[in-house]
């Protein structure tokens, strides 16, 4: 059985793929073969395990608008049990040719239900923005994993992705769960960061994970490097946070079967 979970949060630059990539890897480093599907024209995730998204022939795009057969679009990223369906700029103009299209919220789901059978794990990085993609990805996913920055505002905006997510419930995916909000960029030395935190835990007890990630620089070096953090310095603070929240999934699902 695969279990699709996407990673989104409508906020730009609150650790959505750093979260994506570095969770597949390490979902990926306990022999669990695992699909990492990058969703986002900005095709950050595509470049963090070290492809070049300029030379791709095709991308996920052509899985949304062409109906290529999606097994033909999962590239090897070179790492053990991790796979990627790549993105390219071609995604920016996928929007407004799905509008029109039937089905336009299910084009994914589809897609990735020829691919499930072969992963444990799908993990979906999203574009900054609740549009169309990351319908798709709500749509094709089992749960929802939100980042949120450990900042003054973090908690602003947050009532619009839940809302999205209750849309998405009642109207497609009825089967839609939220996996858990992730605190990211925490900062040990201030109090800001354990003030957030705080805050965030009383709003929604028992959907926050265990697992915090530390503003770690390594983490922020990685992707110029094209490398999941456990391959770029296993040893760093980030590297051990987001081995936890893999095995922090892992063994939540174990319980909650
Ligand atoms: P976008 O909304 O543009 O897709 P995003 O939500 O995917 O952004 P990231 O790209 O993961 O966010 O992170 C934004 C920036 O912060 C990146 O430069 C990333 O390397 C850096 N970053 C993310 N997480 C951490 C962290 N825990 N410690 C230090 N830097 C981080
Ligand atoms: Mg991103």
């Amino acid at each position: 059985m695969s279990r699709i979970i996407c990673i989104a949060n409508q906020k730009g630059g609150v650790g959505k793929t750093t979260t994506a990539v570095n969770l597949a890897a390490s979902l990926a480093a306990t022999e669990r073969p695992t699909l990492l599907v990058d969703i986002d024209p900005q095709a950050n995730a595509t470049s963090g395990v070290g492809i070049d998204k300029a030379g791709l022939k095709h991308s996920v795009y052509d899985a949304l608008i062409n109906e290529y057969d999606p097994s033909a679009l999962v590239v090897d990223t070179g790492h053990p049990f991790l796979h990627i369906m790549p993105a390219n700029s071609d995604l920016a103009g996928a929007e407004l040719e799905l509008a029109p299209e039937i089905g336009r919220e299910q084009k994914l789901k589809f897609a990735l239900a020829a691919l499930a059978p072969r992963y444990r794990y799908i993990v979906i990085d999203c574009p900054p923005s609740l549009n169309l993609l990351t319908v798709n990805a709500m749509t094709a996913a089992d749960s929802v994993l939100i980042p949120l920055q450990c900042e003054y505002y973090a908690m602003e905006g947050l009532s619009q992705i839940l809302n999205t997510i209750g849309l998405v419930q009642k109207r497609i995916n009825p089967l839609l769960k939220i996996e858990g909000i992730l605190l990211t960029m925490f900062d040990a030395r201030g109090n800001l960061s354990r003030d957030v935190a705080e805050e965030i835990r009383t709003h929604f007890p028992g959907q926050v994970f265990e697992t915090v990630v530390p503003r770690n620089v390594r983490l922020a070096e990685a992707p110029s490097h094209g490398q999941p953090i456990i391959y770029y310095d296993i040893a760093s603070r980030g590297a051990a946070s987001y081995l936890q929240l893999a095995r922090e999934i892992i063994s939540r699902e174990a319980i909650n079967g």
